[in-house]
């Protein structure tokens, strides 16, 4: 029987963000001496002390369609750095047995699956929401997010949302373009979406977005066609007045047309699905990230001998691991 203490001793996050999950093994931050640092997706509260790790750490190991998209970010990965893990491939690292799983939450998104020799297993989330993201059992440790973690952090609608999402764009089209501001990943996730949907008017996005939609695309996700901004294409579809522009969410202040509709995603909305915040503003509770309901069903699924809830990254992590602890009946901590 093995203690807490002695599990936590194995897997744990360190005061740097780093998620250690091997002697050597870490995720989503910098651990001086580790000989790979795991990016499970492009976001950056995951990609913090890169540039130490570029610098020191010898392999950076992520899905491709993540390696892909870090340069746009800023971060340029010499080739003999990067270590590309496709989901589901196991890796063998050092004597452990390295996995990666889809999560649902951005393109290239990934959970991470550590078997060390000893048979021990520590899997951890990164950021991740339902549906679309498979449970890790057998664990001895689970590392999970807690973004949402509070009781009171709950979206019912989540499963109905990408379908209200596209008939809020598809009525909104029909008084002029729309507007829609989120951060990068979460952008081209709606672009997903609306496709999906059967939204068929014309994507518009500057170049940052626009090329990230382009990676996105390549790696196999249907994104239909975007336009860039400043092409000459897109600037004729502008002045026809029907179409859709993605921007990132800190130009939500400026740049649109006055007939522009404006929609910002939020995952902060809990009041309900959308609502009206302004006369041409709407705020859409389409989050990339479980709600608490969704957390909670995670970790009963996942039945772990200890749940490891990360603290570092903006979250409620001491409300969920109490909530754990009482209410499941597990053995839950904070770290760091
Ligand atoms: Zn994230």
């Amino acid at each position: 029987m093995t203690s807490l203490a002695e599990l936590l001793a194995r897997a744990y996050v360190a005061e740097s963000g780093a998620v250690v999950l091997g002697e050597g093994i870490v995720a989503d931050g910098h651990m001086p001496g580790a000989l790979v640092r795991i990016v499970t997706h492009a976001h950056v509260d995951h990609l913090v002390g890169m540039r130490e790790s570029l610098r020191e750490t010898p392999f950076i190991a992520a899905t491709p369609l993540t390696l892909e998209m870090l340069p746009e970010l800023g971060y340029r990965i010499p080739r003999a750095k990067q270590l590309p893990l496709a989901h589901h491939i196991e890796t063998e690292l050092m004597g452990y047995r390295v996995k990666l799983l889809p999560a649902n939450h951005i393109p290239g998104a990934a959970q991470v699956l550590v078997e060390w020799e000893d048979g021990f297993r520590v899997g951890y989330t990164g950021d991740f929401k339902q549906p679309g993201t498979p449970v890790m059992k057998d664990l001895d440790v689970l590392v999970i997010e807690a973004t949402y973690g509070r009781p009171e952090h709950r979206r019912p609608w989540s499963m109905e949302i990408e379908y209200i999402f596209a008939d809020l764009v598809r009525d909104l089209l029909v008084k002029g373009p729309v507007y829609i501001y989120a951060y990068h990943g979460k952008l081209q996730e709606a672009m997903r979406i609306l496709r999906e949907q059967g939204i068929d008017a014309p994507f518009i996005a500057p170049s940052k977005v626009y090329r990230i939609a382009l990676i996105v695309k390549k790696h196999g996700i249907d994104v239909g066609e975007v336009l860039l901004a400043e092409s000459r294409e897109a600037k004729e579809v502008m002045r026809d007045g029907w179409y859709i522009y993605f921007t990132h969410m800190m130009n939500r202040r400026n740049g649109a047309p006055p007939t522009a509709q404006r929609v910002i995603l939020s995952g902060w909305e809990f009041s309900g699905p959308y609502r009206q915040a302004g006369t041409r503003t709407w705020i859409v509770s389409l989050s990339d990230h479980a709600d608490f309901d969704q957390l909670v069903e995670y970790v009963q699924e996942a039945k772990p001998k200890l749940v490891v809830v990360d603290a570092y990254r903006e979250g409620s992590s001491e409300a969920f691991a109490s909530y754990i602890r009482r209410h499941l009946g597990i053995p839950a901590v904070t770290s760091p």
